[in-house]
């Protein structure tokens, strides 16, 4: 494209001229040029970007508002958990520790309470630090509930054990078959039957011919067999640890010897009718940390309530 000229009339000579601009000239006209140009071009910039935004802006934006969603999402996983967890503590406390004796985990205790949120400074002065310093502190309390809740399951599990064990080692069946006649209970005798005083009888009597199998009533070790004369005759006496020991009197042979650790159920000797006795029986006694207790309350069959209350009390003892 041929580059346009410019003319100026010359009146005098009655023609038109080319006109020639100085560089100055040039150079101003170039700068205002150039000055609308920038200008245009920022007030197109501004309104673009008031209108469309700036897409690097947008992308964090949207970045903001996912990880918002996913504190939103977490902070519902940790409620559910929590939920989940104090299921589980109210049925510790309602159950499992009642019925095994446990103390109960104070509410206080088993709520976590992170102590607020304060504690949390590195999270302050973001723009969403209430969100963040929520999530943490709920995150912070369940942590603490599980932890107590592993160490209640730790406890009821050792407890069940104890349990377990001492239940195996308490003497809960009869020495000899249960159609067996009961002779006497333990009870004041005004006239002992052989000896013709007055005096406690500290145990069950079995009636039942010699020969019959004796059982021990439940785990433990042999503390003494034999005959050492104090009017039981031969007999076996069984240690069951937790302060129990089962006395068995006026047997005719005994099948263990001290120191045999023995099975509830264990057949460890023969009934008959030596020492102080006025007929083939089986005397059976429980000693409780030395003190005499009622037999016939360990039987569940033959327990009353009053019986089994009795149990209860002796049981719970230290
Ligand atoms: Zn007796």
């Amino acid at each position: 494209m041929p580059r346009r000229k410019n003319y100026v009339f010359d009146a005098a000579n009655l023609q038109y001229l080319q006109h020639r601009r100085r560089l100055s000239e040039k150079l101003i006209r170039f700068m205002v040029w150039f000055g609308v140009s920038v200008a245009l071009t920022v007030i197109y910039a501004f309104i673009f970007h008031r209108i469309a935004g700036d897409p690097k802006e947008e992308l964090l934006t949207q970045k903001i508002e996912e990880l918002k969603l996913s504190y939103s999402l977490l902070e519902r996983k940790i409620d559910y958990s929590s939920a989940v967890i104090a299921d589980l503590r109210a049925s510790d406390n309602s159950s499992y520790r009642a019925i095994l004796d446990l103390e109960m985990i104070p509410e206080d205790i088993s709520e976590g309470g992170s102590g607020g949120t304060f504690k949390f400074g590195d999270l302050s002065g973001y723009m969403n630090t209430d969100m963040m310093m929520s999530v943490r502190s709920k995150f912070e309390d369940l942590k603490t509930q599980t932890n107590i809740q592993y160490n209640s399951l730790t406890e009821l599990t050792e407890r069940a054990d104890e349990w377990k064990k001492m239940w195996a080692h308490l003497p809960y069946i009869r020495p000899v078959e249960v159609n067996i006649r009961l002779g006497d209970g333990l009870k004041f005798r005004e006239k002992h039957p052989v000896l013709g005083s007055p005096r406690w009888h500290f145990g069950q009597d079995f009636r039942c011919p010699v020969g019959t199998e004796v059982h021990a009533t439940g785990d433990g070790t042999v503390y003494y067999a034999g005959n050492d004369n104090d009017g039981f005759g031969i007999k076996v006496v069984i240690d069951h640890g937790y302060g129990y020991r089962t006395i068995y009197g006026h047997l005719s042979e005994c099948r263990v010897k001290r120191g045999d650790k023995v099975s509830r159920g264990d057949r460890i000797a023969i009934s008959g009718n030596t020492g102080v006795s006025s007929g083939p029986h089986l005397h059976y006694q429980i000693d409780l940390f030395g003190e005499h207790v009622n037999p016939l309350w360990y039987f569940e069959d033959s327990l009353t309530e009053e019986e089994y209350y009795r149990m209860l009390d002796f049981l719970s003892r230290p």
